[in-house]
């Protein structure tokens, strides 16, 4: 922390950046990363059938799909293309193929309704759009659409009938550059409406290039310590990968030439069986996934002793729940990290056993990277133990600007990052505030509960009262009461929760958010 420029920097090795001349996309770096000969094991792995793809095949598929885009479709560089499917095999494929050739590929979340679609098109105009059949019928009705699976899809995916083999040589005239749009992705949008962030082929080689750095600096320091380097991960990945922490951590996997296993839909018990099954060593997941196998017999009974990390991210994580995974799982390192659509990357996260057990924090600064945290109410920038607004610069260091993040936090004396909460999510309680996932943990780490979210309730003498959803587990018989008692303990009176509704459960994002609106709305509703 430089209390001069009131910025906190980063202390992470800055590392090198391949060079910005390079007129690469993503695809084209990702794919000079991968050994030659190609690795020896699956790229993907499809969880529920076992079908995998091997590295040759991979590569393959991308090439001659992406001659098919470009011969057959007429795509060119700058073209936005939603791709609207779940998990499945051919969503990869799909994703490097429209990248490698300068198309802007735009993944879509397959349930969302005729009027998300519309909003989210308006935003990023695509030309066409790439959908699995059951959400075609869905898209705005003048937008091109090509059915995944279906017989054009196929021939495309077969070079487009273009006929010889080898990759599509752009003419110079649409040369693509690192600075160009590779992929448009949207935020949760769960305190307000979803925003389309465009993300450059140059932040996706930064963040490629961050993690190629780290594994060769792990490699090199288990031979240096006389050990074997670890194996390549097998990383299974139950988020969707139209949410941006899905859509990066398998492009991570494929770039280091490692397996991604791939889960159409989530499902707990499935991704238990899945990473039984796989040896899965890497797990990036939401936190209910985490709380879920605090509170799970099954995943006791399981064979899970291959998993070496759970990588967790995209909502607030509990302390207490945190530790009590620990004392299950002592084999299991926790890696927290936090990032949002705009900064594409971690801004923060935890690296190695050590800091990870800083349970609670979501790690120190990533590599390049400064920060503010200003007060949002008067705009004055605060020292380290002072919470405010989190201001950080975006993920590469060719940006100057800062993005006001929107997230309640704080640094600690050595540099460690907490969230507190989403500062439109704060409950106003006769003018306190009460950040609810403050609450939320306190629930959670009960055994008689399985989950629980907190939300504000309409009231006229206090504005807002803290109101409890609470799921029991199976069997216990919890009260109203002894919900508010268990939480009064914890907290300061104005934070106390003033109102318990029993349900069967929390309604959250794809990427693990809990959706407070629908909450409020179901309370109001019930009045
Ligand atoms: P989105 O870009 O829609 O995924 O949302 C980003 C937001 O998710 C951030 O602004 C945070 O509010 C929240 N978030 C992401 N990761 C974490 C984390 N590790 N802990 C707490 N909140 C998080």
């Amino acid at each position: 922390y430089s209390a001069e420029t009131r910025t906190f920097h980063s202390t992470r090795e800055p590392g090198e950046l391949p060079p910005e001349s390079l007129p690469v996309t993503a695809t084209a770096y990702a794919f000079s990363l991968l050994s030659s000969p190609l690795p020896d094991r699956p790229a993907l792995v499809d969880a529920a059938t076992g079908i995998a793809v091997s590295y040759p095949s991979f590569l393959a598929a991308v090439r001659s799909l992406a001659r098919g885009l470009w011969c057959s479709l007429g795509l060119r560089p700058g073209d936005v293309a939603l791709v609207v499917a779940p998990s499945r095999l051919d969503v990869p494929v799909l994703g490097l193929a429209l990248m490698s050739i300068g198309a802007v590929v735009s993944p879509a979340n397959p349930v969302s309704t005729p009027e998300e679609y519309a909003h989210q098109v308006r935003l990023s105009k695509p030309v066409v759009a790439f959908a699995v059949g059951e959400v075609a019928a869905k898209l705005p009705p003048d937008l091109r659409c090509v059915v995944m699976g279906s017989d054009e899809y196929r021939r495309m995916a077969d070079g487009g009938g273009g006929g010889g083999g080898g990759e599509v040589v752009m003419p110079a005239a649409v040369a693509v550059k690192q600075s160009d749009t590779a992929a448009v992705l949207y935020s949760s949008g769960t305190t307000g409406r979803v925003k389309a962030v465009a993300i450059t082929h140059r932040n996706l080689i930064a963040l490629i290039a961050l993690h190629a750095e780290n594994r060769e600096k792990v490699a090199r320091e288990a031979v240096e310590a006389g050990e074997e380097p670890p194996p390549a991960a097998v990383t299974l990945v139950p988020i969707p990968l139209f949410h941006v922490f899905g859509f990066m951590m398998v492009l991570r996997s494929v770039s280091m030439g490692e397996t991604a296993v791939l889960m159409e839909r989530f499902d707990f018990l499935a991704a238990l069986r899945a990473i039984e099954r796989y040896r899965v060593t890497l797990l990036p997941a939401a936190p209910p996934l985490l709380v879920a196998m605090v509170k799970s017999e099954e995943a006791r009974r399981r064979d899970l002793s291959s998993l070496l990390v759970i990588g967790i991210g995209g909502a607030p994580l509990g302390r207490e729940v945190a530790e009590q995974f620990a004392a299950v799982f002592p084999d299991v390192e926790i890696v927290q990290g936090y990032g949002l659509t705009e900064s594409s990357g971690a801004v923060a996260a935890t690296v190695g056993p050590e800091e990870s057990k800083a349970y609670g924090s979501v790690g120190k600064l990533a590599s390049h990277l400064q920060a503010k945290i200003v007060d949002p109410s008067t705009g004055e920038e605060l020292g380290p133990g002072q919470r405010g607004e989190l201001w950080a610069t975006a993920a590469t260091v060719d940006s100057e600007g800062w993005l006001k993040t929107g997230d309640l936090c704080y640094f600690n004396e050595d540099g460690f990052l907490y969230i507190v909460d989403r500062l439109k999510e704060l409950i106003k309680y006769k003018g306190y505030q009460v950040p609810p996932a403050e609450l939320e943990h306190i629930l959670q780490a009960r055994p008689e509960i399985a989950d629980a979210a907190v939300v504000p309730y309409p009231d006229e003498e206090a504005g807002q009262l803290p109101m409890a959803f609470v799921v029991r587990q199976p069997g216990a018989n919890l009260t109203e009461q002894q919900v508010m008692n268990c939480v009064a303990k914890h907290v300061a009176p104005y934070k106390k929760i003033r109102r318990v509704a029993f349900v069967t459960a929390i309604p959250k994002s794809p990427a693990g958010k809990i959706l407070r609106r629908e909450l409020v709305q179901q309370a109001v509703a019930s009045r």
